[in-house]
């Protein structure tokens, strides 16, 4: 029930009409009787910092940013986080004295995620794919995680140099080897990580996958494809096919909301918890069968 005391949290996007992030929050607000609602904001270009100042003012309790604004709400912010910093993307608002702190909870969701599902990172050898905003994240996931080497190809393969430059001088770190994506065939011949962060599969382009070669997938012990629409990419059917197993963004999405709302709300949501807002956010879905 909205009253007099409802605190009001949401997302600025553009577009953003299609989010899941208020299912899972509100779902949150629900079960933990908190006295909150979460809502979309379409912000355009331009208008960003002038969006999450009136949301200040507004005493918004918190915000969620995706795309295309993770960059430019920087300019609204008054502080950011170390580790959102370094990655150069703002996902999550918290309020702070004098204005919002930018948080990224997109990387640490992702490594919830991947725990959840016992994988681990730290110590393997990885194979990430792609160069995007999201892929640059992992990027510095798998370099804070201490992962021995991070084989990153992409289409442009000068986009992957920038990444492996910056992730040296900001972690000093240096697990990075830049590869363009049709040198697949050159990768050390043993079984990895795979961690798929392109957009190639993306509903409606559900037939896709950014490298086809049957080859490529006996390489791998384990895929996780950042995509969660569809629930089973192609890049999955081809990891499951030559008998590795895989997994989708769901929960990585459902995380990174997660981590959100404890910053909010200055509280840890129990796992249990997590794993029924899962099953809404699959319902919601259509995704019944996870084998
Ligand atoms: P982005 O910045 O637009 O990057 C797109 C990436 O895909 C680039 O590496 C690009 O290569 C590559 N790519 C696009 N078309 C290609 C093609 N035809 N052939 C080869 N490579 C191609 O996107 P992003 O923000 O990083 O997001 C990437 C994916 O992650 C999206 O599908 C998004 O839905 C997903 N994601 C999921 C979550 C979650 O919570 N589960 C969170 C964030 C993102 P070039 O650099 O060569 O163009």
């Amino acid at each position: 029930m909205i009253d007099g005391h409802t605190r009001v949290c949401g997302v600025i996007g553009n577009p953003v009409e299609h989010t899941m992030s208020p299912a899972i929050h509100n779902a949150l607000a629900d079960k933990l009787s908190h006295n909150l609602v979460y809502v979309p904001f379409h912000v355009e270009t331009g208008e960003v910092a002038a969006a999450v100042k009136g949301a200040y003012a507004l005493n918004v309790l918190g915000m969620n940013v995706t795309v295309p604004h993770k960059k430019e709400v920087m300019e609204g912010i008054v502080e950011i986080d170390a580790l959102a910093e370094k990655i150069g993307a703002v996902n999550t608002l918290v309020r702070t004295e004098g204005g919002f702190k930018g948080y990224n909870t997109d990387m640490p969701g992702l490594y919830r995620a991947m725990c959840s599902e016992n994988i681990r990172m730290e110590g393997e050898d990885v194979i990430l794919l792609g160069a995007g905003g999201a892929a640059r994240a992992v990027a510095f996931l798998c370099a804070e995680k201490n992962v021995a080497k991070v084989y990153m190809l992409n289409r442009s393969v000068e986009k992957v140099r920038m990444i492996a430059q910056e992730v040296r001088e900001k972690t000093g770190k240096e697990c990075i080897r830049p590869m363009a994506l049709s040198d697949y065939p050159d990768l050390p011949d043993k079984k990895y990580l795979v961690i798929q962060a392109t957009s190639v599969g993306l509903f409606p382009d559900e037939d896709r996958a950014v490298i086809e070669d049957e080859a490529f997938y006996k390489k791998i012990h384990t895929g996780f494809d950042l995509i969660y629409r569809p629930s089973n990419t192609k890049f999955m059917k081809l990891v499951k096919a030559r008998g590795g197993k895989a997994y989708h963004g769901l929960k990585m999405l459902l995380y990174q909301g997660i981590i959100a709302y404890e910053l909010w709300n200055n509280e840890t949501v129990p796992e249990d918890l997590a794993g029924e807002v899962y099953e809404i956010l699959k319902e919601k879905m259509g995704i019944k069968d996870e084998g």
